[in-house]
């Protein structure tokens, strides 16, 4: 932030002048978005919050120049107010594991060295001097890591069928197309580890015996796309991209695409339309991607996310991820924390736990002691889920069968003063205005239901308006042709199931 900025400035300008041995290290999101700007002082670790440019003299003078702490500076956590000295010591952090975001927060995300003495692309050396491509798949497949955008397809499974697609040209593509509110899960990871995602793109290269990749990414996000474009001419500069590898016979190249914020462009087969400079329109499955993507090529697409854990698999092995998460959910899972919640921020946790330790536990619970009502995962395609299923543990199926999804993992907390009517009709407005309006139950079915919301909401409801809601989703659901379509009705269908005394009571009431 231009907040941070500032602080990082003054650093630099204070330690000059006091000609102090330091250095000021720019990095990415740490993800306690709600105590920034943050400063860590190595070595010790000491982490200094809400930081102003006013308190940096102090600082540089008391901690640099004679080894005293600020304590004022110094995170108290809520309940004993006790300060905490170092990182690791806040539960904030104490109570994640960190994967995908190993590496946000601590590196410089404009300097691969930085990255490489993090033990970055020892993966791809690794891969490149002694593996052959259907290891790197077969490692994949057992780690069980699954798709981190949404739906949850078995990485190794798209990895597998993309390397079996026949034809000399296969493409890589990375989707970086993150678009439901309050989500930033991948554009944290851009901005503070891009190589990550780098690395893991030329290892999916020489798994499936691609020499392209593309990292479709929003316009949105200048400096993720700044922070991609440097980290790609630096993995040039040093072999780690381009011509002959690390002096290998293996060649593979990365390129940007960027996107104007369709939020359907986040749907594959229309990012693939998009990225080949056509209108961002999705088609119908199959063919899939993996046989016939980019330019009818086959093409293997991840989500940045999912790319995050790749490095990290290969090097540490496929048991150690699946020795984390649930039977069918491995790994961890990173969320963005909004709304209603005291610690807003970026967390990761293994999957399968639950709710309630996000929500009560990392997040701190709900401010000004009002009470919980719902949480709101996977965005305009999820659901809200009530109070009593709090204890819930995070995983692809769990979520799903409440009538929500993981979705890319935004969370958006709500409190008892959020009207669940509203929240319905912000979501289904979002997808409405969304829809690229080639298919008329999206098109029309999704403007129908709006129409009956804000008939309920204006206090000019009828009972029936509820059946034909449900209806209505039903219909939608069935008949559209792609992802948004095809959950466009959740948040409307979850509200009606858990809060439809909500619903009644504006009839009702005619308020
Ligand atoms: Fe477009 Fe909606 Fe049809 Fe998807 S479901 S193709 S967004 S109209």
């Amino acid at each position: 932030s231009s907040a941070s900025h500032v602080v990082r400035e003054e650093l630099a300008r204070h330690i000059g002048e006091a000609g102090i041995q330091a250095r000021v290290v720019k990095t990415g999101c740490f993800g306690f978005c709600k105590m920034g700007p943050l400063v860590v002082v190595h070595p010790g670790q000491t982490l200094y919050c809400l930081v102003k440019k006013e308190d940096v003299p102090e600082i540089v003078q008391s901690h640099l120049g004679k080894g005293k702490i600020v304590e004022r500076l110094l995170f108290a956590e809520p309940d004993t107010g006790e300060r905490k000295k170092c990182l690791s010591d806040i539960h904030f952090f104490r109570a994640q594991h960190r994967v995908a975001l190993r590496n946000c927060g601590l590196i410089d995300p404009e300097d691969i060295n930085e990255y490489i003495a993090c033990d970055g692309y020892f993966a791809l050396a690794g891969v490149l001097l002694h593996w052959d491509p259907s290891r790197v798949v077969e490692v994949i497949k057992q780690s069980g890591l699954r798709g981190r955008g949404g739906a949850g397809f078995p990485t190794g499974k798209k990895w597998e069928l993309a390397a079996a697609a026949s034809g000399p040209v296969k493409y890589v593509v990375c989707n970086a197309d993150e678009g439901d509110p309050g989500a930033f899960m991948d554009r944290s990871i851009l901005e503070g580890d891009p190589y990550s995602v780098l690395e893991a793109m030329t290892i999916a290269g020489y798994a499936i015996g691609a020499r392209e990749g593309y990292i479709y990414v929003r316009a949105e996000y200048p400096i993720a796309v700044d922070r991609l474009e440097r980290a790609i001419a630096q993995a040039r500069e040093v072999g780690l991209l381009g011509r002959r590898i690390l002096n290998t016979g293996f060649d593979f190249d990365i390129d940007l695409r960027l996107g104007a914020g369709a939020f359907v462009c986040g749907e594959e087969t229309a990012l693939l339309r998009s990225a080949e400079g056509h209108r961002g329109e999705p088609h119908p499955r199959p063919p899939y991607p993996a046989t016939c993507g980019l330019w009818g090529k086959p093409t293997l697409v991840n989500n940045v996310e999912t790319y995050a854990n790749i490095p990290v698999i290969i090097r540490n092995g496929a048991q150690w991820f699946a020795s984390m998460g649930t039977e069918n959910s491995k790994g961890t899972k990173v969320f963005s924390l909004a709304g209603k919640i005291m610690n807003t921020g970026l967390i990761e946790v293994p999957m399968g736990t639950t709710l309630r330790t996000v929500i009560f536990d990392i997040g701190g619970g709900i401010p000004g002691g009002r009470r919980f009502k719902a949480v709101q995962t996977g965005g305009p395609s999820g659901g809200c889920i009530p109070e009593r299923y709090l204890d819930t543990p995070i995983d692809y199926e769990s979520l799903k069968k409440l009538g929500s999804m993981m979705g890319s993992g935004g969370m958006i907390v709500l409190d008892e003063t959020d009207c669940m009517v509203d929240i319905a009709k912000f979501y289904l407005q979002f997808s409405q205005d969304e829809s690229c309006g080639q298919c008329t139950p999206c098109r029309v079915g999704t403007k129908r239901m709006l129409e009956i919301l804000e008939r309920i909401t204006q206090g000019k409801g009828r009972m029936e308006d509820l059946d034909e809601l449900a209806d209505l989703s039903r219909e939608v659901m069935d008949a559209s042709l792609c992802g948004l379509g095809q959950t466009a009705p959740n948040p409307v269908l979850s509200t009606l199931r858990y809060f439809r005394d909500e619903y009644v009571a504006h009839i009702r009431d005619k308020h």
